[in-house]
């Protein structure tokens, strides 16, 4: 004769409730009712240990069966087993009143939680189940095998069962509505992102001994680095990342004090914005699944990278707002910082050319990374390198030349006051090409920044290292080291007059310079200062956004076309002119339909004078 019970909670219709505000993140109570599995089997093994316990020599292992026909879906251990009365207090009174408890700290924390953030545990699985089943059996032989069942509303039943083996198995009646996980592939799915590193074996739908486990009881991430092969690092990205590319390089982690943390996080190979964001880092407590991307855990920018992260100092069931203010958890994401750091630095200096085959692939993460975190910047700032335009990888220091200054103290700055050395930058290299060859021609260098993230990195760059460096697009402005002589604005006064008379019709400033190359007619300026203003508004998609605003068409007086302009009749000059600015705009960049139709009509105008 079954006994009958009331489950001792607060509120009543707490299922729809907890239904209707965990929708989203049901699919967790696989690892909560896998986990109770493992939990067990750890405390039983301890108790064998200690000679408390009879062992067989069954393996440890958690079981997984789906029944489509009876609707079910069973979680089987051989771990320690209940008692009828500890199936009353831990799962009757501790579990369900876990759920009252979850209630009440739920309207506190304002609906942002999750479940496994409160602990819930089995209650869990009546997200997805009408019923459920216990069938257990303690480790203690005079203890008799039970069976509880409950639809989890209000009542239960317990009563004598005749389970013979230790262990406990959950059977969970899956809601109509819920039947995807009678699905074995969504089974496999579930167990794969929560417990696919969980200590003992998983298997599914287990018939004998040739079934293989779907976990992997040992990750590599556990193992001591120094017996960890290049080929197992790979081995495990493949299969935890799923990407069949390799990674770039590796940091393993391993710690015990003053925190425990394990882990290994790569660097993947990136081949585009999309890709970068794709990035996960997967964190784990004692081998059991948490939640991907943590940010209070890990710094933001390092989750671009591909990492799992095992921390058994963070407490599995735990709000987001707790994490915020764990001063452990600060620790740890510092921890993690510094040690990516360390790594990277290492690198630069012990292997400078693998360093620069990966810049491309990792300059992003490592710019981002400094944007978002001074602490960051400062551990690296002496290894991020640039492109010149010879194709040479080099750190700022190198660029400019100057011999390395160990410890320069701010007094001796301010004592001599130096001045910030320019440095000029190519943002796009076919854009800036003109520029580029003139840049070369007359012996000067600059550093190729064209990534998506450069603006802006040039900017933090500038504003962290003001007083040293000064930047500068080729464009922004004619460097006295492309000039064949000292501008002089009185000489040139009656041809910068009659050349914008010319373009009539421009809003475009004009300025005549004396350029040692002489076969360009003229180049375009944009001022340094209103481009950046027109980039950050295009950023943040404010007005203003015109990243032209502030233009100066530099014509060069040494070329043949620019020397002979004032001699030319009025319509003639209007051609040169308007020919000479769409040259210098098409380099810049395109023009616009309109223009693009007078500069063919020009054009054609000229082969049609040639043919005669
Ligand atoms: P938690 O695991 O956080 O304690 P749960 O609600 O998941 O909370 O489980 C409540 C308790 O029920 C556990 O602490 C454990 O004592 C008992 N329990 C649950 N599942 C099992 C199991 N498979 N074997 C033995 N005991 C279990
Ligand atoms: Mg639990």
């Amino acid at each position: 004769m079954a006994k009958q019970g009331n489950i001792r909670i607060a509120s009543e219709n707490m299922m729809p409730i907890i239904k209707k505000w965990l929708y989203s993140d049901k699919d967790i109570f696989l690892r909560e009712i896998v986990a109770n599995g493992i939990d067990a089997i750890t405390k039983f093994k301890k108790l064998a240990d200690m000679g408390e316990a009879q062992t067989d020599d069954a393996e440890y292992s958690i079981k997984i069966f789906v029944d489509k026909q009876a609707k079910t879906l069973a979680v089987e251990d051989n771990g320690l087993g209940m008692s009828e009365e500890e199936v009353e207090k831990y799962i009757t009174q501790i579990a369900f009143s876990g759920a009252a408890d979850f209630l009440a700290k739920y309207e506190k924390a304002g609906g942002e939680g999750i479940i496994g953030h409160f602990g819930l545990g089995f209650y869990s699985a009546y997200m997805v189940s009408n019923s459920i089943e216990i069938y257990t059996k303690s480790y203690r032989p005079e203890e008799k095998a039970v069976h509880w069942e409950s639809d989890g509303e209000s009542t239960y039943t317990i009563e004598e069962c005749d389970k013979t083996d230790r262990g406990t198995k959950i059977v969970m009646h899956i809601a109509e509505e819920e039947k995807e996980f009678l699905e074995e592939s969504r089974i496999r799915e579930l167990v794969d992102k929560y417990c696919a590193f969980m200590p003992y074996n998983i298997y599914l739908n287990f018939t004998g001994k040739d079934d293989k486990p779907l976990n992997d009881t040992q990750p590599l991430y556990l193992k001591n680095p120094k017996e960890c092969t290049e080929e197992e690092y790979k081995e495990f990205y493949r299969k935890t990342f799923h990407d069949y590319h390799d990674p770039l390089f590796w940091i393993h982690l391993n710690m015990e004090y003053p925190f425990r943390l394990k882990g290994i996080l790569y660097f993947p190979k990136v081949k585009s914005k999309v890709e970068l964001e794709r990035g996960k880092v997967k964190l784990y407590c004692n081998q059991v699944f948490i939640a991907d991307n943590i940010k209070e855990v890990i710094p933001e920018y390092l989750l671009l990278l591909n990492g799992v992260i095992d921390c058994p100092d963070i407490p599995l069931n735990v709000s987001r707002s707790f994490l915020q203010n764990d001063r452990q958890v600060q620790k740890i994401s510092r921890h993690i910082t510094k040690k990516v750091a360390d790594k990277l630095t290492g690198l630069f200096k012990d292997d400078r050319e693998k360093f620069q085959t990966c810049w491309n692939d990792i300059s992003v993460f490592i710019k981002l990374g400094c944007i978002k975190d001074e602490d960051f910047y400062s551990k690296v700032k002496d290894i991020i390198i640039y492109k010149d335009l010879d194709g040479a990888f080099k750190t700022l220091q190198e660029f400019v030349g100057k011999p390395v200054e160990e410890g320069e103290s701010k007094t001796e700055d301010k004592e001599e006051k130096k001045e910030p050395s320019t440095i000029y930058y190519v943002s796009d290299e076919v854009g800036q090409a003109q520029y580029i060859a003139m840049f070369k021609g007359a012996g000067l260098n600059a550093i190729v920044c064209d990534t998506f993230i450069d603006p802006h990195f040039v900017s933090y760059l500038e504003y962290k290292e003001s007083g040293r460096y000064k930047f500068l697009r080729i464009d922004a402005d004619v460097d006295a080291a492309l000039k064949a002589s000292e501008s002089n604005e009185e000489a040139n006064k009656e041809l910068v007059e009659a050349f914008k008379n010319a373009l009539s019709n421009k809003t475009i400033s004009v300025k005549a310079e004396a350029f040692k190359n002489a076969e360009i007619p003229a180049v375009i300026n944009v001022s340094e200062f209103s481009r950046r203003f027109g980039e950050m508004n295009a950023f943040y998609g404010l007005a203003g956004a015109d990243a032209d605003r502030d233009m100066t068409i530099v014509i060069n007086t040494t070329n043949i076309a620019v020397k002979a302009f004032l001699g030319l009749t009025a319509d003639k000059q209007a051609f040169v002119a308007n020919q000479i600015y769409y040259m210098a705009m098409l380099s810049y960049k395109k023009l616009s339909p309109d223009e693009m139709k007078a500069f063919i009509e020009n054009n054609m105008s000229l082969l049609e004078t040639y043919i005669g």
